[in-house]
C-alpha cells in the first residue's frame, strides 16, 4: 500500500491500485537516460548533464513540450535497482551530474533510493517547483542541486496554463525550503556548480508581466547571488494552440523587457538565451534511450 500525498495535489489515494493526478502508480516509470548538452552551462558543462526524465506529472500545463510523457505517461517500468544502474552507467559515461528531471512524484521513492546510493557527482532536482515542504525536507542531504521553475505568480494565469490555481504560494514556499537546504551556491574552477540554486522562468508570450513579478519575488526573498534562468525556448506544443495569447514564441521585443528588468533589478547572475533557441530541435526523444 503507498497512500500518496507527495506532492501539493494530495489525492490521498493508493498508488499501488490506482494513480493520481500524476498518472503513473508507485513504479519508478522512465522514459530516457542519456548525457544532456542543453541545460544551463554550469549544468551541462563539457561533458553533459545525466538526465533521467520521469514519466507523469502532477501539474497540468498546456504548453508542455515534454507532453507525451508527462500528460500521456510515456515510458517505462523499472525497478529500483535498474534506476541505481542507469545512475552509475551515466556516472561512467562522465556525466557532470545526475539530474532528475520532473521527479515530483516520486520524491519519496527518490528519497529513498539515494539513501542507498548517493551517486559520487551532484545530485539535481529538476522540477516545475510545485512541491511539497514536507517531501522537500525528505530529500535534506541527498540534493545537491535545485533546479526549479518558477512559472508564474498570478494564480488565474496558473490556473489557466497549468491547472493549479495555487502554484505560486506552493512554489514559493518550497524555493524558500530549496535555498534553506542548499545555501551558497558552489562551483569548481571550470564553473560547474556542485551545489546550488538555480531559478528558472520560462518567458511566456503575452506574459512578461509574470516574468517581472517572478523577478521581483525573487530579488526580495533570495540571496544577492541567485542564479536566474531566463529562458526564451518556449515553442507552442501540445494544446497551447487552443490558448490564443500562448500560441505563438516570444517576441524579441518581449525578451529585451524581461532582460532589461533583471538587468534594472540588478540580478549579476542570470543566463539568458538566443531567441532562436525556440525550436522544438531542442526537445529530446522520448525513446527509451538508457532505459
Ligand atoms: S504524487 Fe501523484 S498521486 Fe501523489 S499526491 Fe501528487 S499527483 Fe497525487
Amino acid at each position: 500500500m503507498f497512500v500518496c500525498n507527495s506532492c501539493p495535489r494530495k489525492c490521498n489515494i493508493d498508488r499501488e491500485i490506482v494513480t493520481g493526478v500524476c498518472g503513473v502508480n508507485a513504479a519508478y516509470k522512465v522514459a530516457r537516460a542519456a548525457l544532456h548538452h542543453w541545460e544551463e552551462p554550469c549544468i551541462s558543462g563539457e561533458r553533459g548533464s545525466g538526465t533521467v526524465f520521469f514519466s507523469g506529472c502532477s501539474l497540468k500545463c498546456v504548453f508542455c513540450q515534454n507532453f507525451e510523457i508527462s500528460r500521456n505517461a510515456f515510458g517505462k517500468e523499472i525497478s529500483e535497482e535498474r534506476l541505481i544502474e542507469i545512475f552509475k552507467e551515466l556516472e561512467n559515461q562522465g556525466a557532470h551530474n545526475i539530474n532528475l528531471v520532473n521527479p515530483t512524484h516520486y520524491s519519496l521513492q527518490l528519497s529513498e533510493t539515494l539513501e542507498k546510493y548517493k551517486p559520487s557527482v551532484p545530485v539535481v532536482w529538476n522540477t516545475g517547483g510545485y512541491e511539497n515542504v514536507g517531501s522537500l525536507k525528505k530529500l535534506d542531504g541527498l540534493v545537491d542541486i535545485y533546479l526549479t521553475d518558477i512559472k508564474y505568480v498570478s494564480e488565474s494565469v496558473s490556473k489557466k496554463y497549468s491547472g493549479a490555481e495555487n502554484y505560486f504560494s506552493v512554489a514559493s514556499e518550497a524555493v524558500l525550503e530549496m535555498q534553506r537546504q542548499v545555501g551558497e551556491n558552489v562551483f569548481d574552477e571550470d564553473g560547474i556548480m556542485k551545489r546550488g540554486l538555480i531559478i528558472r522562468h520560462l518567458v511566456l508570450p503575452g506574459n512578461v508581466s509574470q516574468a517581472f513579478k517572478v523577478m521581483d519575488w525573487v530579488k526580495a526573498n533570495l540571496p544577492d547571488d541567485t542564479v536566474l534562468s531566463l529562458m526564451s525556448q518556449y515553442t507552442p506544443c501540445s494544446k497551447a494552440s487552443e490558448y490564443p495569447t500562448i500560441n505563438r514564441k516570444i517576441s524579441q521585443r518581449e525578451y529585451d523587457l524581461v532582460i532589461d528588468y533583471a538587468e534594472k533589478l540588478g540580478f549579476e547572475n542570470a543566463f539568458i538565451q538566443e531567441i532562436e533557441s525556440s525550436s522544438e530541435e531542442f526537445i529530446p526523444e522520448f525513446d527509451l534511450s538508457g532505459i
